[in-house]
C-alpha cells in the first residue's frame, strides 16, 4: 500500500560528547523517509527554503524508493532548522534553537499523483500542518501521527483535534506523560487512547524500547542493545523507528495487533542503525543484508518458548 509522509526537512546542528555535526540534513520527514525507504517506497510532502543546501538534496535523492515530487522549494523562505545538545549518557538532550522558517507559511501542496496514498504518516511538525494534510484525503486512508513537546506546549488544542482524527499516534514517554499528566507510560498510553486515536498508541522509551497500547491489547518490545561506545548520535531515532514501523504496515497491507507488533520490531531494528553515526549518515550506507541480519539477531534475543 502506498505510503506518504509529511513533516520537517531540516538543517540540523548537533552537539554530543562524541563530536558535533553542523548544518547537516535532518528533520522528522527526512529521517522517516530515509528509514521507510529501506523497506518500501515512500512519498514525501514537505517544503524547504532558498537556503537548502544542494548537498542535502543530493543526499536525500540518493535514497532509492523516496519520491520527492511533493517537495516544494520556496526561494524567498528559510528552511526549518534545529539545534540540540546531548548530555553525557546520550539519553537526554536539550534543544538549543528551533527556527520554524517554512513551517510558519502555508502548508506544502499535495501532488495529484499522491492522492491515492493508502497510508499516511504525519511526522513531527505543527499540528495544523498535519491536520491540513489529513483533510486533503477525504477517503480516509490509515493515518498515524507523531508529536513533540514544543507542539504540546504551544498548540495543544490543535493537537487534541488531530488526535481525534487519526488511527494511531507514536510519541515518546515524556511527551505522553506531559500530555496526560500520568506518571506511568502504560497509563499515559491508555489515557491518550481514551481521548484520541481510533486504534493505538505507541509510547517510545528510548534505550528501554517501546510499548504498544492497542484497543485489542498491550505489547512491549525492548530496544536493540547498544553499549555507549556504539551510540554516536541518537538524533532521529524516533523518526527512524516510525519509518520502519509504518513501512512494515504499508507493505503488510494491514494494521491488526500482530502486524503492529512486528512493525515495532522493524522500527526498532532500523533505529538501532541511525544512532551509530551522525545525522542520516548510517542510513545512507545501509543495505538489505545488514537489516535482515540484525532483524534475525533481534528476533533470536527476544524469542521465548511456549513453555520452559
Ligand atoms: P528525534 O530525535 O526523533 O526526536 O528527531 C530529531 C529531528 O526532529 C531533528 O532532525 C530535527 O530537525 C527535528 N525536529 C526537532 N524539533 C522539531 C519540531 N518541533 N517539529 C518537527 N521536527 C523537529
Amino acid at each position: 500500500m502506498s505510503l506518504l509522509v509529511t513533516g520537517t526537512i531540516g538543517i540540523d546542528t548537533l552537539h554530543a560528547p562524541t563530536g558535533e555535526a553542523i548544518g547537516v540534513l535532518g528533520g522528522s520527514c527526512a529521517y522517516f523517509a530515509a528509514a521507510a525507504s529501506q523497506l518500501t517506497s515512500v512519498r514525501v510532502v514537505g517544503a524547504v527554503g532558498g537556503d537548502w543546501p544542494e548537498a542535502h538534496e543530493k543526499q536525500f535523492r540518493a535514497f532509492p524508493n523516496v519520491c520527492l515530487e511533493g517537495l516544494e522549494r520556496r526561494p524567498g523562505s528559510q528552511t526549518f532548522a534545529w539545534g540540540g545538545r546531548y548530555f553525557d549518557n546520550m539519553n537526554r538532550r536539550e534543544t538549543l534553537f528551533t527556527r520554524l522558517g517554512v513551517l510558519e507559511e502555508a502548508p506544502p501542496a499535495v501532488p495529484a499523483s499522491y492522492l491515492d496514498s493508502k497510508v499516511l504518516f504525519l511526522a513531527n511538525t505543527h499540528p495544523l500542518v498535519q491536520l491540513d494534510l489529513l483533510r486533503r484525503f477525504p477517503n480516509k486512508p490509515l493515518a498515524v501521527c507523531d508529536t513533540m513537546d514544543l507542539w504540546i506546549n504551544i498548540a495543544r488544542p490543535e493537537l487534541m483535534n488531530l488526535l481525534g482524527e487519526v488511527d494511531g499516534v507514536i510519541m515518546n514517554d515524556e511527551e505522553a506523560m506531559q500530555l496526560t499528566d500520568c506518571r506511568n507510560v502504560v497509563s499515559a498510553g491508555r489515557e491518550v487512547l481514551k481521548n484520541g486515536p481510533r486504534h493505538f498508541v505507541v509510547v517510545k522509551k528510548g534505550e528501554h524500547g517501546a510499548i504498544l497500547v492497542h484497543r485489542d491489547g498491550v505489547a512491549s518490545i525492548p530496544a536493540f542493545p547498544a553499549d555507549l561506545s556504539q551510540v554516536i548520535d541518537p538524533t532521529g531515532a524516533g523518526d527512524t523507528f516510525a519509518g520502519g514501523f509504518m513501512a512494515h504496515i504499508a507493505r503488510a497491507g494491514k494494521h491488526d495487533f500482530e502486524t503492529l507488533r512486528h512493525a515495532m520490531a522493524w522500527g526498532t531494528v532500523l533505529a538501532s542503525f541511525t544512532i551509530e553515526s551522525f545525522g542520516l549518515d548510517r542510513l545512507s550506507r545501509l543495505n538489505a543484508g545488514q537489516i535482515d541480519d540484525r532483524y534475525r539477531a533481534f528476533r533470536a534475543m527476544t524469542a521465548f518458548d511456549a513453555r520452559s
